[in-house]
């Protein structure tokens, strides 16, 4: 298998395996519980949180576990509504952001909020003016995602905070979960008050995500019950998937930008007619190429066919026709109709590069081929 879809999402590592296996098999205590085997579930909580406020570098009284990187960027989004609505109305995202942030935010346009949306630029960066001119004396809110899942393109959280620091009731929230674990990340440099992430792009397991805020900002829960998570997040704690969060993020290793760079140089050199969408500056996770006259989701199945996985666009979006990012970076429909994303871990190869650039002279060419020839009987 050369599996090129990890911004979809990633294997588990053994160490993630191994964690999860010793958690569900030996500490089965509810953490909330009083005597021994409660306790050391609640260790192993801890353990796994004091892990995770390191990579990022927070406090653990920072961290709060969730189900996934939807449930952080949902808490974030409508706490920090409700924290502010108040105070006033604007509040302004990407045209870019993944499902999980941009159904909130048209959620939150119906119950009264002002939403603006920043655009972004034709090489995929974000239009920095744009955002300028969308701020006001009503913005309380401002959601920008860290680095994009279909393009990789990475946006200037630094300077955004910097720029907000003029607006000081604002609250500021970082969807990173494309960017955890392929960038590094370290929220009091980034000047962020919130960031999502989630254990299943990280070799965790999926069903695990977790929210950092900041200390002294208070925002209302999203999931009310028990008080779980200093009242936070609600809910018995998912022991092994924080377990095997934990491991995973302490064995993390970082996306190289080689294999990126020598799969886009192969593929210029060696095949025609293609058109790179991801910026010259984005992550090394993901690299967005559209093959003019190809259908993106016909190659896909041909490369399945020998066991590579890549995708068209991210994979919550895949099942609907087109791509929003794509779209709105202003694509012609062929290059949007073409495009393939590979993403990568800190485990592919640049022999497993060779194999999909030969697959691909193969597939891509023989899909011209047809096509041409469908146009001329
Ligand atoms: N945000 C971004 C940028 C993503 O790419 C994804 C998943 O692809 C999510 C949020 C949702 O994360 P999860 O699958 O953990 O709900």
């Amino acid at each position: 298998m050369i599996y090129l879809d990890n911004s979809a999402t990633t294997k588990p590592s053994k160490e993630c395996i191994e964690a999860m296996n010793d958690a569900l098999a030996m500490n089965f205590g509810n953490p909330s519980s009083l005597y021994r085997i409660g306790l050391d579930a609640e260790k192993i909580v801890k353990h796994a949180r004091e892990i995770i406020a390191k990579s990022i570098g927070a406090d653990p009284g920072e961290i709060y576990f969730t189900s996934c990187g939807t449930e952080s960027d949902n808490t974030a989004i409508y706490g920090a509504w409700n924290a502010r609505k108040k105070q006033g109305k604007r509040i302004i995202t990407t045209a870019v952001e993944h499902p999980a942030v941009l159904r909130c935010f048209e959620k939150l346009a119906n119950e009264g909020a002002d939403v603006k949306y920043i655009p972004v630029l034709p090489d995929g960066n974000l239009d920095m003016e744009a955002f300028r001119s969308l701020l006001s004396d009503d913005t309380v809110f401002v959601s920008v995602m860290h680095v994009n899942n279909e393009t990789g393109a990475v946006f200037p959280i630094e300077e955004i905070a910097k720029e907000l620091k003029k607006y000081p009731d604002v609250i500021f929230h970082s969807d990173c979960v494309q960017s955890y674990g392929k960038l590094p990340i370290d929220v009091k440099s980034l000047g962020v008050d919130m960031i999502s992430i989630s254990g299943h792009k990280v070799h965790a397991a999926k069903g695990i995500g977790a929210i950092y805020l900041r200390s002294g900002l208070h925002i209302q829960p999203y999931v009310f019950g028990g008080g779980q998570e200093s009242g936070f997040r609600s809910g018995t704690e998912n022991v092994p998937g924080i377990a095997g969060f934990g491991a995973a993020v302490e064995n993390m290793h970082m996306v190289k930008p080689d294999v990126k760079e020598y799969l886009k140089k192969r593929l210029l050199e060696e095949i025609e007619d293609i058109q790179i969408n991801s910026p010259e500056n984005g992550a090394p996770s993901v690299l967005n190429v559209s093959f003019i006259g190809c259908r993106g989701e016909v190659l896909l199945h041909m490369l399945e066919q020998d066991g590579i996985y890549v995708s068209t666009g991210s994979a919550c979006s895949s099942h609907k026709k087109g791509s929003h990012v794509l779209t709105a970076q202003g694509l012609k429909p062929e290059a949007i109709e073409g495009a393939v994303r590979f993403s990568f871990s800190f485990d592919n190869t640049a022999e497993e590069i060779d194999t999909v650039v030969e697959k691909l002279k193969q597939y891509v060419g023989m899909q011209r081929r047809l096509r041409k020839a469908a146009k001329r009987s």
